[in-house]
This record gives structure tokens, sequence and C-alpha cells, in this order.
């Protein structure tokens, strides 16, 4: 099939390269030149697992020009950023800019499929997406074009390897000729394909999004009882997850979850709640907890070692989970500002993001390795599981001014280092 993706972030990205492996012609469409400019060089502009190889090998092609790409395509995908506004409402900005540039170029085409992988509250496609199109076009959805709501649920770190193999594809369908077109799509993934209505789709995704944002946020408040009862809140979760009704994933207490998608998908599930007339209490809470949690680790930090006044603190680990550069609402970003607030000195250090946090904080030294950081610093700080830092052995630490080592994730070897705490073991 001849394929237009709009907008080339992890979404759009990976969705590419993925379909352009599938034999299918591909162009990516960003508003970023020199992002189109990285992609034609073969060069990934974002760090994802396996991505540069996909890249390396398609064929696909980047450009700013959205007419050469719906000229070329028969099927467009949206992966433009839904971010959040001030009060966690989901902002749909860049959605309706899109829609509004695909409606006007609707109008001199053949029928054309036009899918939406950007997370949007439900009700967007009814009430926004497709009015746009159809007055910008001046024609009928469901006659002249398709429209699919089509949630995207891969995960940074394992992008590639979701995409190729989903637990499940859900395609929100406007209409069938278009619903058809993307399970034929689809059809070579070895998953359940669910043809439903758009506006089940929709809340599909932030329904996945807030109960997985709610395990988390249960298990750190377990997690913080048993720091008070002197227990590791892994070993209680362990026994729970076993119960294949719970399943161990998203049971991983810490400094609680943080990212592009979960904290403003809760906010946006809340807010939308909210404009219905229902009050989304739990998940309400769950957005309060999880802010609480960050600075959870800053408090245990200064019941060790006082004032942070002048102190200087080893940050381990700044993206907001391994294997990803993205630090989008990273706990590790909210940390840095309250030490610094407190005035402490920052040492850094982190395998990918590190380009990414400079663009916030220059004042912070960043280190070349993990054991540069921890030189002279009285205190380390653990943010992010990276692999790299499982392999620490006790003598890495010992440049440290003060043997202060406190884990927000869990991921040091006790048998390799010893003498460290996490916030909630
Ligand atoms: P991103 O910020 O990484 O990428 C978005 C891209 O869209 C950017 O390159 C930007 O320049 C481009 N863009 C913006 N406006 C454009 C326009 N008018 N025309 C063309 N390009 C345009 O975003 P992302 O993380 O890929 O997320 C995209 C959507 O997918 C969001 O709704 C997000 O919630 C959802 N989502 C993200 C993930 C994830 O893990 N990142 C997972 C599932 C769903």
């Amino acid at each position: 099939m001849k394929l237009a993706i709009i907008g080339s972030g992890y979404v759009g990205l990976v969705t590419a390269t993925c379909l352009a492996k599938q034999g299918h012609d591909v162009i990516c469409v960003d508003i970023d030149e020199k992002r189109v400019e990285m992609i034609n060089k073969k060069e990934s502009p974002i760090f994802e697992p396996r991505l540069k190889e996909y890249l390396e090998e398609s064929n696909l092609k980047a450009t700013v020009d959205l007419d050469y790409a719906m000229e070329n395509s028969d099927v467009c995908f949206v992966c433009v950023p839904t971010p959040s506004n001030e009060d966690g409402s989901v902002n749909l900005d860049y959605v309706k800019n899109v829609s509004i540039a695909i409606g006007e170029r609707l109008a001199n085409k053949g029928y054309y499929t036009i899918v939406v992988k950007s997370t949007i509250v439900p009700g967007t496609s009814d009430e926004t997406i497709i009015p746009i199109l159809e007055r910008e076009s001046g024609k009928k959805a469901g006659e002249d074009f398709g429209v699919c709501m089509n949630p995207e649920f891969l995960r940074e770190g394992h992008a590639i390897h979701d995409f190729e193999n989903p637990n499940r594809i859900v395609i929100g369908e406007h209409d069938k000729r278009s619903g058809d077109i993307l399970a034929e799509l689809y059809s070579v993934y070895n998953c359940p394909i669910i043809r439903t209505s758009t506006k089940t789709a929709e809340l599909s995704k932030y329904a996945s999004n807030a109960l997985l944002a709610t395990k988390i946020t249960f298990a750190n408040e377990i997690g913080n009882l048993c720091k008070k009862l002197g227990i590791d809140v892994y070993d209680v979760m362990k026994i729970v997850g076993m119960d294949n009704r719970v399943s161990e994933k998203f049971l991983n207490a810490g400094i609680g979850f943080g990212g592009s998608c979960f904290p403003k998908d809760v906010a946006a599930l809340v807010a939308r709640s909210k404009e219905l007339g229902h009050e989304a209490k739990v998940l309400s809470q769950v957005i309060n907890s999880n802010k609480e949690q960050r600075m959870k680790i800053v408090e245990l930090l200064e019941n060790k070692i006082g004032s942070l006044e002048g102190k200087k603190i080893a940050i381990l680990g700044l993206s907001f989970k391994p294997d990803t550069d993205d630090i989008r609402d990273a706990p590790s970003v909210d940390i840095i500002k309250k030490l610094q607030e407190k005035g402490a000195k920052i040492s850094a250090y982190d395998p990918k993001a590190m380009d990414n946090v400079k663009k916030i904080f220059n004042e912070i030294d960043y280190a070349q390795n993990a054991q540069n950081a921890l030189e002279e610093a009285d205190a380390c700080l653990i943010l992010t599981e990276w692999n790299e830092f499982k392999d620490l052995k006790d003598n890495d630490f010992n440049s440290m001014k003060n043997r202060i080592i406190i884990e927000g994730r869990k991921v040091l070897n006790p048998e390799n280092v010893k003498d460290f705490e996490g916030i909630c073991w």
C-alpha cells in the first residue's frame, strides 16, 4: 500500500519503518525540517532499540511537503503530539491543524483513508476531526473518505518489538471500508484485531494507560508502608503478582511513573470525565500520589545528610525509563529542580538522555560515566534502572565523599554493592 505517516516521532517513525519493512511504500511527513533531513540521511532523530537499523534497511522517504505525501498515498496515519493543557486536559491543536491540512487536500482526491494514531480523548474523532475534514474538503466521511482511530500501545524502549508483536490491534472505524483497508494492512500481525467504534478505540487507550499507572501507584502506596515497616516491597509484590488475577507486571514500586504518556493521559482522562459531569476520583488521586512519590527520594536524602546546601549529589539515570532518551515528564527533572532549589550541586550521568537534559539544565556537571559522576559526591540517587547500573560494583562507589546511596528504582545487585537503600525497600 502507499502510506503517508504524519509526525515522525516515537510513534510515527516506528510505524513508518515497521510498515516499510512489510514492503509498503512509506512517506514520512514532519514540520521539523531537521528531523526530515536526518531521516533522509538514515539517521534516527530519536533513540529506540533497532530503529536505526530499520531506518537504514528501509527505502522510506521523508518530506515537509504534505501535498506530495498525500498525492503519493492512499492512507495516512496521524501521529502528531497530543500534549496537556495547563489544566491537564488534552491539547488538540496539533491534531486540529493536521486535520485542516489533510481536509484541504482531500478536495482533489478520490477515496482516501485517514488513520488517527495520536492518543485522543473519547469523542474527538466524531466531534472534532471528522467535522473539520468534512468542512475543509466539502466531502462526506464514510463516502468520499474514510476515518479510523487506531490507538497505539507500544512502549518506548521496546517500540519496534511491540509494533511487530502486538497483544491486540484496535481499529475504531467510522466506516467499514476504511476499517477493511486497515484490517488488511495489519493482517500480517499475529494477534486479535478488534474492530469497534471510534469512541471505544479512543477510550481503550486511555483506560489501558490509566490502569497501568494505577497499578504502579498502588505498588508505591504499599511500598511507602513497607518502608515504615522495614520490609522490601518487592518481596511483597512478588507474592501479590503470582496471583494470575493480578500479574506481576507494573507492580514495581519506586519514584513513580513519568514519560510522555501516562501522566498526560491520566490527566486528560480526568479532565474529559469532568467535562462529561463525572468525577474520576481514583485517577485524580493517582496523579497527586505520583507527584508526591517523586519527592520521597529527596525527603529520604535530607533525613540522611541534613541540609543539601552546597552538597554534591550524583544522579544516575535521567530518562523516565531505561532504553530510551525520552525525558518528557521524567521524575529526574522534578527531582533535580528540587535539589537545586535546596542548594545542591548536581553531577549526572545517563547513557542516552543527557543531550535532552542539557536543553533544560545547563548548570549541571554531565559525567562521562557513572564512576565519574560519583567522584567526591555526598550522596548518590539512582533514578533509572539502566542495565549498566545493575553491573555497578562496590568499589565503583569508593570515590564518593560520603557513601550514601539511595535507589529510586530497584537496580543495584546486593551481591555486588553493600550499604544502599531504596525508597520503598
Ligand atoms: P513526538 O513528539 O515524538 O513526535 C511527534 C512528531 O510530530 C514530531 O516530530 C513533530 O515535529 C511532528 N508534528 C507536529 N505537528 C505536525 C504537523 N502538523 N505535521 C507533521 N508533523 C507534525 O510524539 P510521539 O511520542 O510519537 O506521540 C505522538 C502521539 O502518539 C501522541 O498522541 C502520543 O500520546 C501517542 N502515543 C505515544 C506513545 C509513545 O510511547 N511515545 C505511545 C502510544 C501513543
